[in-house]
């Protein structure tokens, strides 16, 4: 890092934890420690042709909030910096980010391929939202390299997709899906948000776009929704996804982006350090009279745990737990918890347990449950940032007395 340019520090030289820290900072002129919260919508310009030189220079200085915001902006680099991307764009949730980057590059009569199991927003989109635009969706078993041979064995647009899925942790092999996609003449969308950058780099197995829900361990702290599209080709972003997004306006609150900025700073500390206590709450769990089975992608018991270790530096955060019995169990242990929270919201700095089938996948059909291994006696696990000990305590506690 260069001494002479503190406004603007030149992180390339440093390792990736230090460009979470420092990377994308544009300090002002009073040299502030801490990024600056830029809390305005428009921007005033000192005479009329500053004005006009402002917008023949399109993305040369800020001209309006909806396109960008110096303290967005901090936050667009930073992430981009670390997780390699030539362009981003921060959103307002995940769920912004996710449409954004579908529904930018899609039209009448494409064709998108997506597992299906999807978080439920995302499946929604596919399902319900293209076909209402003429958008053919195509479902494969994402864990199934042969279904998604045959379904992009013609022409198509895009492929969306997320590994660990949300709450299966079904693993998707990332390299030969990404070959494939792009042998259709597919663009891929990759949904990172339960792996994070820090334990996944989909860039490197061929992805086009990542996006991310920032809410969950980004931000890491339940404080605020966000969401960021991340493109590896900044061509590819400037045609296609960029004008969709300036124009529909999905763009993050600058207080958010303050918020998701400074989160950055801590998140390979905090994603580390949850990732290894819920492979430990796993293992306890897995050893566990009163489970039936645990997923986790480490867990040498996960069907995929080869391609999990091959394309993840860490399993995540996230645990799904499969209890002897039914829903009566898993009430009951979640309502014997004592620390560990019930929430539907995961990748907080708090544990938090969840009961899908009678929440966040409510209004599934039956047929779609089981396609997804939504099951009565099925907790999500959280793990968030207490000492693993006291959680593996609770769940303990909780069982015994179910
Ligand atoms: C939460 C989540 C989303 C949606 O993000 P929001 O910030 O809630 O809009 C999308 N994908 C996955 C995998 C998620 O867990």
């Amino acid at each position: 890092m260069s001494r002479t340019d503190h406004r603007h520090p030149n992180v390339s030289g440093l390792r990736p934890r230090s460009k979470l820290v420092h990377g994308g900072t544009r300090r002002s002129s009073f040299d502030e420690t801490c990024e600056a919260l830029y809390q305005t919508s428009g921007f005033v310009y000192g005479s009329a042709e500053e004005a006009e030189h402002a917008f023949a220079n399109d993305g040369a200085r800020q001209v309006y909030g909806r396109f960008r915001n110096p303290t967005t902006a901090m936050f667009e680099d930073r992430l981009a910096e670390y997780e390699g991307a030539e362009w981003a764009y921060a959103t307002s949730s995940g769920m912004a980010a996710v449409h954004g980057a579908l529904m930018s590059g899609l039209k009448a009569g494409d064709r998108v391929v997506a597992p299906r199991a999807l978080f439920i927003s995302c499946y929604w989109i596919l399902k319900d939202l293209c076909p209402r635009y003429g958008i053919e969706p195509v479902f494969v078993d994402g864990t199934n390299l042969s279904e998604w041979e045959e379904a992009l064995s013609v022409p198509t647009k895009a492929v969306f997709l997320e590994t660990p899925s949300n709450p299966g942790l079904e693993i998707v092999d990332l390299r030969a899906v990404c070959d494939l996609a792009h042998k259709a003449g597919a663009f891929v969308v990759v949904d990172n948000a339960f792996a994070t950058p820090v334990l996944q780099r989909p860039f490197d197995f061929g992805a086009d776009v990542i996006i991310h829900s920032a809410t969950k361990l980004i931000d890491g702290q339940g404080r605020g929704l966000g969401g960021i599209i991340l493109a590896k080709d900044k061509k590819y972003a400037a045609e296609v996804i960029h004008p969709f997004l300036r124009n529909t306006g999905p763009t993050i609150a600058p207080f958010s982006a303050w918020l998701l900025l400074k989160g950055l700073e801590t998140l390979e500390l905090r994603v580390h350090a949850q990732s290894a206590a819920a492979f430990q709450v796993a293992q306890f769990l897995e050893a566990h009279p009163k489970v039936e089975r645990v997923l986790y992608p480490l867990l040498t018991s996960h069907p995929q745990h080869d391609l999990a270790r091959r394309q993840m530096t860490g399993g995540g955060n996230m645990l799904s737990i499969f209890l002897k019995g039914g829903k009566s169990e898993a009430f009951n242990t979640l309502n014997g918890l004592r620390m560990v929270m019930i929430s539907n919201n995961l990748g907080d700095s708090k544990s938090l347990a969840t009961h899908p089938d009678t929440t966040t996948h409510a209004k599934l059909t039956p047929e779609e449950k089981a396609a997804a291994k939504i099951l009565p006696n099925l907790l999500r696990l959280s793990v968030g940032l207490e000492d693993t000990q006291d959680i593996i305590e609770d769940l303990d506690r909780a069982l015994a007395e179910a």
